[in-house]
């Protein structure tokens, strides 16, 4: 092995930009950082190719003399920190002083600075890490950065960057949750095409939420109001402590210290399900974070009103004395550690859950547990080694916004190539229906709609309630009868009921040799093909005893006159052509029982009531009547269900009254 030696500035900054610049949005989020630490009240942010050719941040900040101005880009040179103490309790977001020499070790960067008060200003030229040219300049109060070409000189790294629009997002979800997090100040984001999000300072959140989303986007959420929960710690240790004596710390039993946590921000109400986690967002002391214990606390508050699975929208401003909370964790400093994780954990889950449960929310649907997942109760972590392990990371700067199009006057912008946060998006179909069948009653229904040529289903499910004590309710989408019994609410397909009823009735009639006709008006002639001529002779007997009238009308065409009872002039034609496309083998395999039923099934489902339709209290009385008379009320010929039951029993438990 050859000898250690200490690696050259350029190289160590390199390698820190490995950690620290992973795209245009985390050279975004360390240059806005900066200029709020440096008490900026405006921010401007231009981007181009998104970010990966020009990234411009303007500050109005503190900005910096010329010394500062060449020492920034000095590796782990900060005037954020002075020693190992601070750490216990950083106010900035910064104080790593690694982000600057990083980011220029990877771009063409320009800084532009002139500090409060001075007359002159500085403007230091590098590339790729090396120092170009450092000038005085007349320029205006403040900083303003300028990247060109990130990645220029690593080619592994420019290669794993996205679409322009995809960089783009990230760099617009990264802006606007920093605005946020920062009501008081001005943010303004453009690109090539105009701008992308301008907001002023505002008083509250809500104003905030409002420029950024609009009044669409904010009917969807609850606020919650700032919430305050104390903690009795005992005091650090006195190594902790700087400036402290050991023996002193140890000799005396010092008093508790109580700290006061805040929580406040938005949640979505539990109408919007989301797919993932992406719209979840944390804020710490004002620092964007990602966090499993944060995210624990959501999820346990949306524990039984969200389904598993399913996700919120979330903005929470979390609070807290700065050494409750260690933010020295990763060097992008989006992780945390709290020193007290169970806390966090419950003090989020209350808020959230509280504020949810005073909306009196009503799930329309009976939400399934999760197996494993206990029936009341939340999921507690007193120990927080129990918590779960929340393993997809939730990335920090993705999670694209549909911003306000009204925002003042911010144009509108599609994030879809990065995770949208669609609020209008409401429910998605999949997940609107639940997902295994402990919540609703299973019935197994056969692949295949009435029309198709499915086998029968010959033993058919036990009747299983006395349908006819029914009493219905209403109808679901001019559909779905909905009806209360003794031991449950019960949900009625009308057009499968009723064939089920027509079923039954043209097999009996037509065992009984008194099949209901019609005579038609104008006869029906039907042109055969040559296998529905062979279909048409296989079956020709069994068509006349169900009612059918059917006569040669010249070479392989028919004449229709009579048909059964209550199906349309359309019906009928679309009715024999079902029939009389059943393959010849079929046919002729088929059992003259079966034939029997397939035809009386085919009868039925044309005759029988449509979805879509709406019925009178009287209908659905009657047909609930009728339903109850057939043998078998729970399953249509071809065995899809008729009815869905939610149990007295599942009801009560939903409410957690058991
Ligand atoms: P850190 O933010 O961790 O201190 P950086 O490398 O990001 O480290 O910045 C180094 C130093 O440069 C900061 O501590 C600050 O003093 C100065 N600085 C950076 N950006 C600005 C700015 N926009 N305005 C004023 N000073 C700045
Ligand atoms: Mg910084």
């Amino acid at each position: 092995m050859a000898r250690i030696h200490v690696l050259p500035d350029i190289v160590a900054n390199k390698i820190a930009a490995g950690e620290v610049v992973e795209r245009p949005a985390s050279v975004v989020k360390e240059l806005l950082e900066n200029s709020i630490d440096a008490g900026a009240t405006r921010v401007r942010i231009e981007v181009g190719g998104g970010g990966k050719r020009l990234i411009r941040i303007a500050d109005d900040g503190c900005g910096m003399v010329e010394d500062d101005a060449l020492l920034a880009f000095e590796r782990h040179a900060t005037s954020k920190l002075r020693d190992v103490g601070d750490l216990l309790s950083i106010s900035t977001l910064g104080f790593r002083g690694e982000a600057l020499p990083a980011i220029a070790s990877v771009c063409r960067l320009m800084l532009e600075t002139t500090a409060e008060g001075a007359e002159t200003g500085t403007r230091v030229e590098i590339n790729g890490g090396r120092m170009i040219k450092v000038t005085e300049e007349a320029l205006p109060a403040g900083t303003t950065i300028t990247i060109k070409n990130l990645f220029y000189n690593v080619p592994a790294r420019r290669k794993f960057l996205r679409t322009d629009k995809t960089e783009l997002a990230h760099v617009a979800s990264l802006v606007t949750h920093y605005s946020l997090a920062h009501l008081d100040k001005s943010f303004q984001l453009v690109n090539e095409n105009g701008t992308l999000l301008n907001v002023t300072p505002v008083a509250s959140m809500r104003e905030r939420v409002y420029q950024i989303f609009g009044s669409d986007t904010l009917s969807e959420l609850v606020e919650l109001d700032e919430v305050e929960r104390e903690l009795e710690v005992a005091p650090y240790p006195a190594a902790y402590a700087p400036g402290r004596a050991v023996e002193a710390s140890l000799e005396e039993q010092p008093a508790k210290i109580r700290h006061t946590y805040q929580l406040r921000g938005f949640v979505s109400k539990p109408h919007i399900q989301k797919l993932n986690r992406n719209s979840i967002f944390v804020f710490v002391n004002n620092r964007l974070i990602r966090d499993r214990v944060a995210l624990k606390g959501i999820s346990s508050a949306y524990h039984n009103i969200l389904p598993p699975g399913s996700f919120p929208f979330a903005l929470l401003f979390l609070e807290l004395p700065f050494e409750e909370v260690d933010v020295n964790v990763h060097p992008s400093k989006t992780e945390v550690r709290f020193r007290h994780q169970s806390f966090v954990h419950d003090f989020i889950r209350d808020v959230v859950r509280e504020r949810l449960i005073g909306l009196k929310p009503v799930s329309s649907l009976p939400l399934p547990q999760s197996p494993g997942q206990p029936g009341a109760g939340l999921p507690y972590s007193e120990e927080t080694g129990r918590l779960e392990r929340v393993d997809e990371p939730r990335p920090v700067e993705v999670g694209g916004f549909a911003l306000n199009p009204q925002a003042p006057p911010g144009g509108s912008f599609d994030f879809s190539e990065s995770a949208p946060i669609d609020l209008q998006g409401g429910v998605p179909a999949e997940r609107a229906e639940p997902s295994d069948a402990g919540g609703l009653p299973s019935a197994v229904p056969l692949p295949g709609g009435p029309h198709s040529r499915d086998r029968l289903i010959e033993d058919l499910p036990e009747t299983l309630a006395d349908v006819s004590q029914l009493r219905p309710l209403g109808q679901l989408q001019d559909s779905f009868i909905i009806a209360a019994g003794a031991d449950g609410l019960w949900i009625i397909d009308q057009h499968v009921a009723h064939e089920r009823i027509l079923f039954e009735q043209v097999l009996a009639s037509r065992g009984e040799g008194r099949a209901e006709s019609q005579r038609l008006l104008m006869p029906i002639i039907l042109t055969l093909k040559p296998d529905q001529q062979i279909a048409f002779d296989h079956t020709a007997d069994e068509l006349r005893a169900n009612g059918f009238e059917i006569e040669p009308f010249g070479d392989r065409t028919v004449a229709v006159k009579a048909a059964p009872a209550a199906l349309s002039p359309a019906e009928i034609e679309t009715l024999l052509h079902e029939i009389l496309e059943t393959p010849e083998r079929e046919l002729r395999e088929m059992s003259l029982d079966y034939l029997r039923k397939q035809m009386a099934a085919t009868i039925a489902c044309h005759a029988a009531i449509k979805v879509n339709m709406p019925l009178e209290p009287r209908k659905m009385r009657w047909l609930l009547d009728e339903l109850a008379k057939t043998d078998c009320p729970m399953a249509c010929p071809h065995g899809r269900p008729i009815a869905l039951k939610y149990s007295l029993r599942e009801i009560l438990k939903a409410f957690h009254r058991i």
